[in-house]
């Protein structure tokens, strides 16, 4: 095809994507420098911060990531996008979606989505999607009335997708993954998901597939954790006719232990490994050391 051609001849437009959530441990300073060398010294590399979370984002960790990247030796350009300033271009972004009747207002909460699954006739485990619990639709066929009614009583809701719908409309869709090739998308893993959350007007799919058409990323690099959001991105992409970058998804990093690297089970930082008397090299050695060789 000669759009998809001419754009995987130019250099990449590459991007690191972190959620300012904690230090940066040295799985996520693989992924950063995982998308800077894909984007080499013809591509361009950006740095932007996935913040849209203000429970769990903290500015001492955003500070933290700029500092421990450029310790690394990275550099990226500038101005970084900061998602959580685009909150008004994210609820114009929504409310199109909206307006194609392709989201429902929905009102449970965790606890009560937990509950319909654990009555529901199928084993529970067999509910599970890759963002957690499949969600059962409870809110889908709520009347407008009825949608009206709690609305005008202040109760909080979340946008999901009617992904089935969303879906329909636009058709079979595919994407080049580097690594495991031609990919159909399947968006229905996710059954529908939130687009735009209780508390902000946007949520992780959203705000990331937004800012990488509108940065002009053309090549998501990534751990290979978040292919299956790939599905969803993809779709995203076909509702707003933006073009589809190409994907890397990359492995995670495993500790001696055998384990994967997160920010829940207490990782090794770059920060405390550089405060312990590290120099970059040694950093970069190490992390080296833990990509998985098969
Ligand atoms: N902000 C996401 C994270 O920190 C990464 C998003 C992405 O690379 O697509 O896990």
């Amino acid at each position: 095809m000669a759009i998809g051609g001419m754009r995987s001849a130019l250099p990449p437009v590459t991007r690191f994507a972190p959620s300012p959530t904690g230090f940066l441990h040295l799985g996520a300073a693989y992924s950063a420098l995982f998308a800077a060398a894909a984007a080499g010294r013809k591509g361009r590399f950006l740095l932007r911060i996935e913040g849209i979370d203000g429970g769990r984002c903290r500015p001492e960790f955003e500070a933290a990531i700029y500092e421990d990247l450029a310790w690394l030796g990275l550099t990226w350009e500038t101005p970084v996008r900061r998602q959580e300033e685009h909150f008004a271009a994210y609820a114009e972004v929504v409310a199109g979606l909206n307006k194609d009747g392709l989201l429902y207002p929905c009102f449970c909460t965790r606890a009560e989505i937990q509950r319909e699954i654990a009555g529901a006739a199928s084993a529970p485990h067999l509910q599970l999607g890759p963002d957690g619990p499949i969600y059962p639709g409870t809110c889908r066929h709520l009347s407008h009335a009825e949608q009206r009614r709690r609305i005008d009583e202040g109760l909080p809701y979340a946008l999901r997708l009617r992904t089935n719908e969303a879906r329909a409309s636009a058709g079979p869709l595919t994407w080049h993954d580097d690594g495991l090739g031609e990919m159909t998308a399947m968006p229905e893993i996710f059954c529908d998901v939130v687009l735009a959350r209780k508390d902000v007007p946007a949520s992780y799919h959203l705000a990331c597939t937004w800012d990488d058409a509108l940065q002009g990323v053309t090549l998501v690099t990534r751990g290979e954790d978040l292919v299956p959001a790939t599905h969803i991105h993809r779709l995203l992409q076909a509702l707003w006719k933006v073009p589809t970058p190409r994907y890397r998804h990359h492995r995670l990093l495993v500790g001696p232990d055998g384990k994967k690297f997160s920010k829940r089970d207490q990782a090794p930082t770059v920060r405390a490994l550089r405060e312990g008397g590290c120099d970059p090299a040694d950093v970069i050695a190490m992390i080296d050391a833990q990509v998985p060789k098969i």
